[in-house]
């Protein structure tokens, strides 16, 4: 296991780390390479995540863990709220956060990894839509999407663009089901195409970039694990120490903006 620990932007001394030509050889070398993505991808955008010294759950407190049945038990109740603005501290400041937010140059690496067919697809925890943004095709969004809604009962989706419902939606055109945000709230179980779709790529990766994820939210961590016990390469690029970090081949303790760029130039040589 290589674990580069220095903080840096990729180059010492105007060499191109050694990591990077390491992370380069092995995705050069690997036949099916997915992305895992974490709240560390979002922050670099200005999204504040939840979790950690500057988390919105650290400054305002930790939201109540039955957000999904209190939806489901008042689907108005809670659209009610919304209209009105009586909503947690903390989701009004994240609403302004994803708001303002625009993709990065790692979001954009990702794009010319997978245009170059060095990245088969992307398993995003995030839910900020900015891999969309940036133009990336082959995504799973585990936790759902925020500019799209979605039909609880047969999970057809529909996507908003920058338009961001303060009513309830109306009833699902096909199957007149209840219809929320894509994003999975507490409590809410993961949509089973989502699920399958994500074990899938899994198994078909001999390589796994962790990308900006603790690995502690579950499921999405739980791939990480089966993708190593099946034998795949596991990369992780993060400013801090994880507890994915010994499962990995090579740990990056740098930003995916900075790294996923120098990713892209390495194997574009
Ligand atoms: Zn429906």
């Amino acid at each position: 296991m290589t674990n580069h620990t220095a903080q840096h932007n990729g180059y010492i001394g105007g060499e191109l780390l050694p990591g990077i030509a390491e992370i380069a050889s092995i995705v050069s070398g690997s036949s099916y390479v997915v992305g895992m993505t974490g709240a560390g991808m979002s922050v670099e955008s200005g999204i504040p995540p939840f979790r950690g010294a500057d988390g919105l759950w650290t400054k305002y407190g930790n939201p109540s863990m039955d957000g999904y049945s209190q939806f489901k038990k008042n689907p108005d109740d809670w659209w009610n709220r919304r209209t009105n603005d009586k909503i947690d501290a903390h989701i009004i400041e994240l609403r302004d956060a994803l708001l303002n937010a625009k993709p990065h140059a790692g979001h954009y690496a990702l794009v010319g990894l997978e245009q170059r067919g060095a990245l088969q697809s992307v398993i995003t925890q995030n839910i900020d839509a900015l891999d969309e943004k940036a133009g990336l095709q082959n995504l799973i969004e585990i936790h759902g999407n925020r500019t799209k809604l979605r039909c609880i009962e047969c999970g057809d989706r529909v996507s908003l663009g920058d338009f961001v419902p303060m009513y309830a939606p109306d009833p699902c055109t096909h199957c007149n089901g209840l219809v929320k945000f894509d994003t999975v709230m507490f409590g809410e179980p993961i949509s089973e195409d989502v699920m399958a779709a994500s074990r899938s790529e899994i198994d078909k990766a001999d390589c796994v970039l962790a990308i900006g994820t603790s690995a502690t939210v579950r499921p999405a961590s739980g791939l990480l694990w089966i993708a190593q016990k099946a034998g795949a390469t596991i990369i992780e690029i993060n400013p801090t120490e994880t507890k994915l970090t010994p499962l990995c081949e090579v740990s990056l303790r740098s930003t995916a903006g900075s790294v996923l760029p120098l990713l892209l130039e390495a194997l574009s040589a």
